[in-house]
């Protein structure tokens, strides 16, 4: 099954022989073909278990020129190919239209050639308008036809939604298989750019050692958060936190011990700021924090609950367990206050600390 299967895709998707012609337009018409010639195969069971045996001319006449359109597609006729499905799509909405009645579902078939023309590589977009309102001109003639005239067949109920199911079946089949054929390559670009800069956005925003975001990203969130708040009114507060002695840590347990312990702290920052605003990796081991909608005072309490978790938690670091300290710098954003200022006030804080004797928050 699959490699019959991948033989007559394969076959389907066979080059065109003229050397200056894409083959998608061709593609799509063997697709198109194959629909209809089982379509025709289907219309043609159904007039003979509905006893109208005369008229299985038609869809026998209907397969016999879709496949001639098939296989003009592997000549160099395959402009041909394309006016020959065009013309006998109509014509069998014609017919459909004088044996069932325009509600059979034969009405489908103008937006299976709406787009198979609009898809084709053969027309310019004026030719293509021109055809449209042909089309539009030849659906209003043979819709009001249909309302005017009698339909040869009294469908019954079950036959008429037989009708209706495989007329539905072909136009999705053959509107999804012409659209895959066009655009499908398009999409799937579209989609692989579309990865690759998500990709590129999360690796130029993302600290690569703690997932936190950089410190590019971290000035960005500020800037844009302090444009919020200048407008709406709310506390924005910035905040630069050190780890202390990290050199010692580095020095005793080593660079690899180093790096746990600056994971570790980054998912216990992410859980402690979730809800608060953000936090970055700024630098080595200092972290920007921006909190948002609290007090200078609020920040500092919620700070000193996180330096508090920080001391007591272990971190395991090979087969070693350790723990360490930070200390904090706060500064309630002013309204009239530069980003940079805000963020040099902070670091002096934290300086502060340092000379203060460290695992503080000072604000
Ligand atoms: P203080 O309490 O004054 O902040 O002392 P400190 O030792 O933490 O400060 P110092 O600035 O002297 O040392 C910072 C150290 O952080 C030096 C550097 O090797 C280490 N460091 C910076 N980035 C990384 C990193 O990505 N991984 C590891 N393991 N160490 C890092
Ligand atoms: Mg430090
Ligand atoms: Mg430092």
């Amino acid at each position: 099954m699959g490699t019959w299967a991948g033989r007559f895709t394969a076959y389907i998707n066979k080059d065109v022989v003229n050397p200056n012609e894409s083959k998608k337009t061709a593609v799509m018409t063997r697709w198109l073909c194959t629909v209809m010639m089982l379509y025709a195969i289907g219309q043609m069971l159904f007039m003979l278990f509905s006893g109208y045996y005369a008229f299985v001319v038609f869809p026998i006449g209907f397969f016999c020129i879709y496949g001639g359109a098939f296989r003009l597609t592997y000549s160099r006729n395959t402009v041909a190919a394309f006016y020959l499905v065009i013309l006998m799509t109509l014509g069998w909405n014609l017919t459909s239209t004088v044996l069932y009645g325009w509600n059979s579902g034969a009405q489908y078939g103008y937006g299976i050639l709406l787009v198979y023309i609009f898809a084709s590589s053969y027309l310019t977009l004026r030719k293509k308008l021109l055809y449209m309102t042909g089309l539009m001109a030849a659906g209003s003639v043979i819709f009001v036809c249909g309302v005017y005239g009698r339909a040869v067949f009294e469908l019954s109920r079950s036959q008429y939604v037989l009708q209706e199911f495989m007329n539905m079946l072909v136009t999705f089949s053959t509107i999804a298989l012409t659209t895959t054929v066009f655009f499908g390559d398009t999409l799937d670009t579209v989609r692989k750019l579309m990865d690759y800069n998500r990709e590129i956005t999360y690796q130029a925003e993302t600290d690569a050692l703690t997932g936190l975001r950089n410190r590019r990203a971290g000035e960005k969130y500020f800037e844009e958060i302090r444009k919020e708040a200048i407008q709406e009114g709310f506390f924005v507060n910035v905040v630069m936190g050190d780890i202390d002695f990290f050199k010692k840590v580095n020095d005793t347990y080593g660079h690899d011990a180093g790096d746990e312990v600056l994971k570790v702290l980054a998912g216990i920052f992410q859980d402690f700021i979730k809800d608060k605003g953000a936090v970055a990796r700024w630098g080595g081991e200092e972290f920007l924090f921006v909190m948002v909608g609290m007090n200078g005072d609020e920040a500092c309490f919620e700070l000193e609950k996180l330096c508090e978790r920080i001391e007591k938690t272990p971190i395991q670091a090979g087969d070693q367990e350790l723990y360490v300290t930070m200390t904090f710098g706060i500064e309630e954003c002013g309204r009239e206050q530069s980003m940079e200022d805000a963020l040099e006030a902070a670091d002096r804080k934290l300086y502060m600390g340092k000379a203060r004797g460290r695992n503080q928050v000072v604000m």
